[in-house]
C-alpha cells in the first residue's frame, strides 16, 4: 500500500516567487532589455544606451539620463510589488506609464547578477558623493558611487542559476537578432529620445533625437531601410479622442512576411489582432495576394479607454471601445491608400511648367541655336479641346458615357503627372513622357483598376450600369448554378446583369454590365457564378461584393495586344491620374513605373 502523504501548504520563499514571476516576464535577453528600457522611458530619459555582450547572455547594460532613483528607494526598486507608477485602482484604470506591475527588477534580479547605479537628477553637483550603487546579491545595501545623473542597470549572466531556462536560449546570434528588432521597435516608438545600441563593444546604431517629421523619417530610413522610407504615405488622422500618426508603405512596397509592422498605442509596443485585422482590411483591395504591408503607426488615445493590464509582458491591450477603434483605423487607412495619386508617387518639385523650353541652361537653347521653336511635348498638344476628344475616344473604349470634360481637362501648359503617351510597346505597355522622364504603364493592369473602381462606385450607388443585349442568349450551366441565379436575381441586377432561369440547367442572359460590353460574356458569368458559389449566399455576399466586382473587372480590361491610338493612350493616362488606388491593379501589382531622367542618365553613364 502506498503511504498517503498529506500535502502541507507553505508560503514560498520570496526568491522563488520572483523566479516564478521571471518565468513569465523574462523569456530571453531581449525581454530584459524591453523591461529596462521601458523603465528608462518612464523615468523621462532623453538618451538611452543599450549595451550587450554575447547576444545579451553575458551582459546587458542600460544607461539612461532619466530622473534617477533615491538612495532609500534602491532597495524598494528590487523588491517585489514595489512601484512608483501607480498607487490605487483608479491609477490602474488609466495607466500613463509603460510599467506598473512592480515586477520586472525583482524578477530579473532573481535570475541574473544585477546591479543598479543611480543618481537623482536633483542632486547638486557640489555634493561629493553623487550617487549610489546597489548589488542585488549583497543583501541589498546601497553603497556610495560616483555615477552620473540618471540610472545604469547591469544584468550579467542571465539564467546562471536557472539551467533549465538557460538551455532554451538560442545562439548568441539569434538572441542578438531579437535584441536588434526590439531596439528598432523601441526607437521607432519614441522618436524624440536618442538611442544607441552597442554589441560586443561595437556601436551598431546611434540615433539622435528626432524632433521633427523629417528627422523621424530619417530614423525610419536608418532602421527600416531606404526602400521603405522611399515609399511612405504619411498618416495623420484625428477623430474625436483618437489620433493616428506615422507612415504606411505604398502597397507596391510589400513584404513576404509581416516583419515590418510596427504599431504603438500611447507609445507602447503592442501586437494586437484587432489592429492587424483593421490594417489588413484597409490594404485588402490593393495588396498582392499573400503579401504583407509595411507600416509604423502610432495611436494616441485616452488612457482610460485602454486596458493594458492583460499580459505579463504587456504586449496586448484591450480597447474598451474596440469597434470604434477598428473602424477608425480601417477607414482612415483605407482612405489614405485610396487617396494616393500618381502625382504623390512621383517626387517632383512641381508639375506645372510654364514655357515650352527645356528649363536649365547656361547653354543656348535649341531654338536659339537653330531658330526652330522647340517644344518637348509638341507632338501631343495639351489644349483642352484635344484632350477632351482623347478621353472621349477612350471612354468609347470603356463603353461608357462617363467622360467628364471638366475632370479630364488639364490646365493649359501643364504637364499632367503621368505625362503624354509616346508609343505602345508590344501591345502591353504604354510609354509616356512626363516631367521626370519616362513612365511605363501596364495597360491591362491600369485599365482593370479603373474599371474596378468605377464599378465599385456604381455598385455603391444605384447599382452597376446595365447594357441590354440586342440579342439575348442562353447559357448552359449546372443545376446548382441555375438555382443560384434564381435565388440571387436582385444581386445580379445590382451587379449589372439581367439573368433569368430558363430550365433546370439553363439561363438566359438579357443584359450585362455596360463597362464589360467587350468581355467574353460566357466566361464572365461563369466566373461570377463560381465566386458566388464560393462565398455562399445571402449576407456573406455583401462582404464579398468587391471581390466579385474585381473578378468582373478582370474581364473588362484592355487585353494585351490591343493596339491603342495615341489619344486612347492619353485618355488612359488621365484616367489613371483620376482613379483611386490607381497605383496598383486589383491584385496589388503595380500599374505603372517611373524611370526618371536621372536614373536613365545613370544607367547610360551620362555626365560621369
Ligand atoms: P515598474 O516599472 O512596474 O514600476 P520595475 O520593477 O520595472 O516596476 O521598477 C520598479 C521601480 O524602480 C519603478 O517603479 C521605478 O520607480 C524604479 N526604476 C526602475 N528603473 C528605473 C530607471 N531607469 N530610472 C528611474 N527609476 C527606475
Ligand atoms: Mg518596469
Amino acid at each position: 500500500m502506498v503511504a498517503l502523504i498529506l500535502p502541507q501548504i507553505q508560503t514560498l520563499a520570496s526568491h522563488l516567487v520572483n523566479q516564478i514571476a521571471a518565468g513569465e516576464v523574462v523569456e530571453r535577453p531581449s525581454s530584459v532589455i524591453k523591461e529596462l528600457v521601458e523603465n528608462s522611458l518612464d523615468a523621462a530619459a532623453k538618451s538611452i544606451t543599450v549595451e550587450v555582450e554575447a547576444g545579451g547572455t553575458r551582459l546587458i547594460r542600460i544607461v539612461d539620463d532619466g530622473c534617477g532613483i533615491a538612495k532609500d528607494e534602491l532597495i524598494l526598486a528590487i523588491s517585489r510589488h514595489a512601484t512608483s507608477k501607480i498607487r490605487n485602482l483608479e491609477d490602474l484604470e488609466k495607466i500613463g506609464s509603460l510599467g506598473f506591475r512592480g515586477e520586472a527588477l525583482p524578477s530579473i534580479a532573481s535570475v541574473s547578477r544585477l546591479n543598479i547605479r543611480s543618481r537623482q537628477a536633483s542632486t547638486s553637483d557640489t555634493e561629493i558623493i553623487h550617487g549610489w550603487k546597489i548589488n542585488a546579491r549583497d543583501d541589498d545595501i546601497a553603497v556610495p558611487d560616483a555615477s552620473p545623473p540618471g540610472t545604469t542597470i547591469e544584468v550579467r549572466e542571465l539564467f546562471y542559476n536557472v539551467p533549465a531556462r538557460k538551455k532554451f536560449l538560442r545562439t548568441e546570434q539569434t538572441e542578438y537578432k531579437h535584441i536588434e528588432l526590439l531596439f528598432k521597435t523601441l526607437a521607432l516608438s519614441h522618436p524624440n529620445v536618442a538611442f544607441r545600441l552597442i554589441h560586443n563593444q561595437k556601436t551598431i546604431y546611434q540615433l539622435r533625437a528626432a524632433d521633427n517629421l523629417e528627422e523621424q523619417r530619417q530614423r525610419l530610413a536608418v532602421l527600416c531601410g531606404k526602400d521603405f522610407a522611399g515609399s511612405l504615405i504619411e498618416i495623420n488622422i484625428e477623430i474625436e479622442d483618437l489620433r493616428l500618426n506615422g507612415w504606411v508603405a505604398l502597397p507596391t512596397f510589400n513584404r513576404s512576411q509581416a516583419d515590418m509592422q510596427y504599431f504603438f498605442v500611447n507609445q507602447r509596443i503592442i501586437k494586437d489582432k484587432l489592429v492587424s485585422h483593421a490594417v489588413r482590411k484597409a490594404y485588402h483591395d490593393v495588396m498582392f495576394h499573400g503579401r504583407h504591408p509595411a507600416f509604423v503607426l502610432s495611436l494616441e488615445m485616452d488612457a482610460g479607454q485602454l486596458d493594458v493590464n492583460v499580459h505579463p509582458q504587456k504586449h496586448e491591450v484591450r480597447f474598451r471601445n474596440s469597434r470604434e477603434v477598428h473602424n477608425f483605423l480601417y477607414s482612415g487607412l483605407h482612405r489614405a491608400l485610396a487617396d494616393v495619386q500618381p502625382s504623390q508617387q512621383i517626387e517632383s518639385p512641381a508639375f506645372a511648367i510654364t514655357g515650352s523650353q527645356p528649363q536649365s541652361s547656361a547653354l543656348p537653347s535649341i531654338s536659339e541655336q537653330t531658330g526652330i521653336s522647340f517644344n518637348q511635348f509638341t507632338r501631343y498638344p495639351t489644349t483642352p479641346g484635344r484632350v477632351g476628344e482623347q478621353s472621349q475616344a477612350y471612354a468609347a473604349l470603356l463603353q461608357t458615357n462617363e467622360a467628364d470634360p471638366i475632370r479630364t481637362q488639364p490646365q493649359e501648359a501643364q504637364i499632367p503627372p503621368l505625362g503624354f503617351a509616346i508609343a505602345q510597346l508590344k501591345g502591353i505597355y504604354v510609354l509616356s513622357e512626363n516631367l521626370e522622364g519616362l513612365v511605363v504603364v501596364d495597360m491591362h493592369a491600369a485599365h482593370e483598376r479603373i474599371v474596378y473602381e468605377r464599378m465599385k462606385q456604381n455598385a455603391a450607388g444605384e447599382g452597376v450600369i446595365k447594357q441590354p443585349l440586342l440579342v439575348p442568349f442562353s447559357l448552359n450551366i449546372s443545376q446548382a448554378e441555375a438555382d443560384l441565379v434564381e435565388e440571387s436575381e436582385a444581386l445580379f441586377e445590382h451587379l449589372g446583369f439581367g439573368l433569368e432561369r430558363l430550365g433546370l440547367e439553363q439561363v438566359r442572359v438579357r443584359a450585362i454590365p455596360a463597362l464589360l460590353k467587350n468581355a467574353n460574356t460566357d466566361q464572365l458569368i461563369r466566373d461570377v457564378l463560381s465566386d458566388l458559389l464560393e462565398y455562399g449566399q445571402s449576407d456573406r455576399i455583401q462582404e464579398h461584393e468587391n471581390e466579385m466586382l474585381s473578378t468582373m473587372a478582370c474581364h473588362a480590361s484592355v487585353r494585351a495586344n490591343r493596339l491603342l491610338s495615341i489619344s486612347e493612350m492619353n485618355a488612359l493616362l488621365r484616367d489613371i491620374e483620376q482613379t483611386e488606388r490607381s497605383g496598383q491593379c486589383n491584385h496589388g501589382r503595380p500599374t505603372w513605373k517611373q524611370l526618371s531622367l536621372d536614373q536613365l542618365d545613370k544607367f547610360f553613364k551620362r555626365g560621369q
